[in-house]
């Protein structure tokens, strides 16, 4: 088998900045895996918190996280977390899991375990026998075109203006994106980014990373524009 899969695209951004939907898209597109790992993060603070751990206890968090049985379904269309059996897709999406995710992923033994599950993940598409057949994935999240795939053959950095974020999550959470559900929205996107920011790079492109600033773009027209970064790097 191949060292690595045919290509490699990788795509980070702040809360609201369309890479989750984006890289669905695009995946599907080329015909390559997707790989959420926000959703792998997500999927330990369900685990950690299913099994109560207590999330101060970093250590406690990191033996729970090591022996988490997880399993990420790649396929674009429709992407799959089990954890134990149980499908989480759900359940990882919660207020409460929102809320503490950032406890988790600030916790750097736990970041080290997750980044060789998804280093893993992304050379598991290198096989004929992969989801991808070899041709490659569409990997996201916050430190993967810096820390996980720096090699990527396609590493973009996704933004959008803070107004345009905000009302993009207003409107997915609460229908509107009125004056109340922006101040409702604001905790969610700025405030877990602040603290991300802590541990994780995503707000300036790195050497290397593209920008794509998607504030004044359709979806459409953002995976119009990812599409076509990836044609003039293959
Ligand atoms: O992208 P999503 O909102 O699902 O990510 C959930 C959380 O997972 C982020 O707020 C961040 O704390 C963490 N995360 C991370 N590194 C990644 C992806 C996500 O720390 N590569």
């Amino acid at each position: 088998m191949p060292e690595r899969p045919a290509l490699v695209v990788a795509i980070d951004g702040p809360s609201g900045s369309g890479k989750s939907t984006v890289s669905r898209r695009v995946a599907q597109d080329l015909g390559l895996a997707y790989l959420d790992t926000g959703a792998m993060y997500r999927a330990a603070t369900w685990w950690c918190l299913h099994e109560g751990v207590d999330l101060g206890d970093g250590a406690a968090v990191l033996a729970a996280v090591r022996l988490m049985p997880l399993e990420m379904g790649v396929d674009p269309t429709a992407p799959s977390v089990h954890v134990d059996g149980h499908d989480v897709g759900a359940a990882i999406r919660t207020p409460e899991v929102t809320g503490a995710v950032s406890t988790v992923s600030g916790n750097l033994d736990v970041r080290a375990e997750l980044r060789e599950l998804q280093r893993a993940a992304i050379r598991d598409q290198a096989s004929p026998r992969a989801f991808s057949a070899g041709r490659g994935i569409v990997a996201e999240g916050r430190d993967i075109t810096t820390v996980i795939a720096p090699d990527a053959d396609v590493r973009i950095l996704l933004t959008a203006s803070e107004a345009a974020r905000l009302a993009r999550r207003a409107r997915e959470v609460h229908g509107a994106a009125d004056s109340s559900s922006l101040a409702a929205t604001r905790a969610l996107v700025v405030g877990r980014d602040k603290v991300d920011s802590a541990v994780t790079s995503f707000l300036e492109a790195a050497d290397g990373v593209v920008t794509v600033d998607s504030s004044e773009l359709t979806i459409d027209e953002t995976v119009d524009v990812v599409l076509s970064l990836v044609e003039s790097r293959r």
